[in-house]
């Protein structure tokens, strides 16, 4: 993959497997609120087994990205394609996309966000079998199965008759992790899943994600958690500006950085 951003470090860098399939492409994506353009032509590409760190200052427009991967926000221009398939846009030219192909293909990919957003009035088990029994039509009996065994996984087999205002944050946020995982998402797209947490529960959060890294999920992770991305990533990504600055190997990027922006965030965050 190719640094094309003008204004950034051109790094050419394979990702960890060529040979892996494409699990998420990005080319060209712009995003504008109004006048502000937020997102001036990011490409990324995710093959499966990939983990992707996406680090960068406040309001470079981390999660306006994420966001558009996830169809939360519809692209200005440019292109997101989710294991080959490419997000149809409206012959009209309304901007608009197909509803019924964005929702299937929100389904493939599994999003933690910052806040929890785990449903208050239900409890945890309930939060993780909502979407699979009721919208996907899968008997209760296994979506329960296999939620059980999900909460066991990130460690919360004895909350799944609590409710969400009775776990710690580091405890929502496992289970806002394994509510993503019962629906089998192609890839997990997480923003910033710690930065709400007080310090000594995010090491319980990030050792999940650790576990999910090490079995070979694809993952788009955005982080200010430095140490941890370049334990976990195959490739990071430094977003400034609403542009890719400069990318490449978690070793290069943390070690070797060549974008005097990144060596000044890096600083900053260090
Ligand atoms: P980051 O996650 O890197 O901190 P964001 O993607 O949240 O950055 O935001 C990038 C910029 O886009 C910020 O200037 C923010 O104010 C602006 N922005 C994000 N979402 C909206 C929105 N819905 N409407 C208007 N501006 C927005
Ligand atoms: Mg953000």
């Amino acid at each position: 993959m190719n640094n094309k951003v003008g204004a950034g470090v051109g790094v050419s860098t394979p990702l960890t497997d060529k040979t892996a399939a494409e699990a998420i492409r990005v080319e060209g994506l712009r995003k504008s609120f109004g006048p502000h353009e937020v997102l001036k032509g990011v490409d990324l590409t995710a093959h499966e087994g990939d983990v992707i760190a996406v680090i960068g200052g406040s309001g470079s427009g981390k999660s306006t990205m994420l966001r558009c991967i996830n169809f939360l926000e519809t692209p200005s221009a440019g292109k997101i394609v989710i294991a080959g398939e490419e997000v149809r846009q409206r012959p009209d030219g309304g901007g608009a996309a197909d509803r019924r192909q964005i929702e299937r293909l929100r389904r493939s990919l599994g999003m933690v966000f910052q806040s929890f957003n785990l449903w208050t009035h239900k409890t945890v088990l309930d939060n993780l079998i909502e979407v699979p029994v009721h919208v996907l039509r899968v008997p209760k009996a296994e979506a329960v199965e296999r939620a059980r065994s999900l909460l066991a996984r990130v460690g919360l087999a004895e909350k799944a008759d609590s409710y969400p205002a009775f776990l710690s944050g580091g405890q929502q946020q496992r289970a806002a992790i394994a509510r993503a995982l019962c629906m089998e998402p192609r890839a997990m797209l997480f923003d910033e899943p710690t930065s709400a947490l007080d310090p000594e529960l995010v090491g319980e959060v990030l050792s999940v994600i650790r576990g999910l890294a090490a079995e070979g999920r694809t993952m788009i992770l955005v982080t200010h958690e430095m140490k941890f991305a370049r334990e976990v990533a195959s490739h990071v990504i430094f977003l400034a500006n609403g542009q890719v600055e400069e990318q490449g190997p978690p070793e290069q990027v943390f070690g070797k950085p060549q974008s005097p922006r990144l060596q000044q965030f890096l600083r900053s965050v260090g």
